[in-house]
């Protein structure tokens, strides 16, 4: 089969392997959907302290399976399904204190290697956070799963109300996933800031009520003009950005909560205002991965289709043509998410929206 290499940040190599065998409780799932992510993306640029080169990449994927090892009951072989790619180990202390989504177990054993024809998906993974898709979810919308899990999970630890003002900075998939979250939790007014036209437009189609665009106007201003001085209710970073994170709780209320979303590179240091954080009570929250709760939170909003993500994914691509996708997400920087799929995929059809 075909499958994806990265040997080191910069150099992507497609190679011919064997296919996966499925060991007791696995299954081995023919690839029909693999999504970009802002993580392969900082993988493939700059490497990743979770994720150790030489690698295969891609772990937001959707598919049919191909083969099921020993004791696989709950899936069969021609199954269409969608997953997250990892599963927590339920006896860490983490897992034990109600914090699946910090059990190095799970990053440890997480899948890599949607881009490829097929893909092994260990028994934990089976076992928790597979489901069965159903037909009328396109293969590149179920593939969603993880990272609509991981902005559930965020949005979970701000209890959102329907007097509050959301304020999401970036508008790129992560940051239009969390407005549609918001919305579905009922936020009273939705407000994006970012630097793209486009992807503002976007945000305003997906549910965003007021888009700031940070070319030509101050969010800071902005923000306080639309809160009569007050500042948002909860403020959520979605960019990954130093500068980012350090002006998030200037643009809080007081009492607010600021959910630091987007990971900077380990070691990296910020300064926040201390009068704003202990006069102003301001909770700075940073957020990471998904429990199997908000796996289910999110398999669910997307089976019922309270949140269409199809509009995030701006094209599809063979497998063989990785690297350029790559080098056009972040040269052009245009696109949202690119799905990419084995050569001789069919098409999927209509039933996306
Ligand atoms: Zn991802
Ligand atoms: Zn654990």
């Amino acid at each position: 089969m075909l499958a994806s290499l990265l040997l080191e940040p910069g150099r992507l190599e497609l190679r011919d392997i064997e296919i996966p065998k499925a060991g007791p409780g696995e299954v081995i799932v023919r690839i029909r959907a693999a999504l970009t992510c802002g993580t392969d993306l900082k993988t493939f640029r700059r490497g990743h302290p979770k994720i150790p080169t030489p690698t295969p990449l891609g772990h937001e994927f959707s598919g049919d399976i191909f083969e099921i090892g020993d004791g696989v009951t709950d899936f069969k072989v021609g199954d269409q399904i969608m997953t997250a790619p990892t599963a927590p180990c339920g006896e860490c202390v983490y897992c034990k204190k109600d914090l699946e989504n910090l059990c190095n177990w799970a990053i440890e054993n997480m899948v890599h290697g949607a881009y490829a024809e097929y893909v092994r998906v260990p028994a934990h993974i089976v076992q928790h956070n597979m489901f069965k898709k159903p037909e009328h979810l396109t293969y590149g919308e179920a593939a969603m799963l993880e990272p609509l899990s991981c902005v559930v999970y965020g949005m979970d630890q701000v209890n959102v109300q329907a007097t509050d003002t959301v304020l999401v900075i970036g508008a790129g998939a992560i940051g239009l996933l969390h407005i549609m979250v918001a919305r579905v939790l009922g936020a009273g007014r939705i407000v994006v800031a970012g630097h793209r036209e486009n992807r503002l437009k976007l945000a305003r189609a997906l549910g965003a009520d007021v888009a700031i665009d940070a070319n030509i106007e101050n969010t800071y201003e902005k923000i306080m003009d639309l809160t009569e001085g007050l500042g948002a209710d909860v403020v959520i970073e979605c960019t990954g950005q130093l500068a980012v994170w350090e002006a998030a709780p200037s643009l809080a209320r007081r009492g607010g909560t600021v959910i630091l979303f987007g990971g900077l590179p380990s070691g990296t240091q910020a300064s926040f205002d201390t009068y704003r954080l202990h006069y102003d009570q301001i909770t700075l929250k940073g957020v990471f991965h998904y429990t199997r709760a908000a796996v289910k939170k999110a398999y669910q909003l997307l089976v019922d289709k309270k949140i269409r993500v199809n509009g995030l994914i701006s094209g599809t691509y063979s497998l063989s043509d990785l690297k350029q996708v790559f080098d056009t997400l972040i040269q052009k920087g245009s696109g949202i998410k690119f799905n990419v799929v084995p050569p001789d995929t069919e098409p999927e059809t209509g039933k996306a929206g």
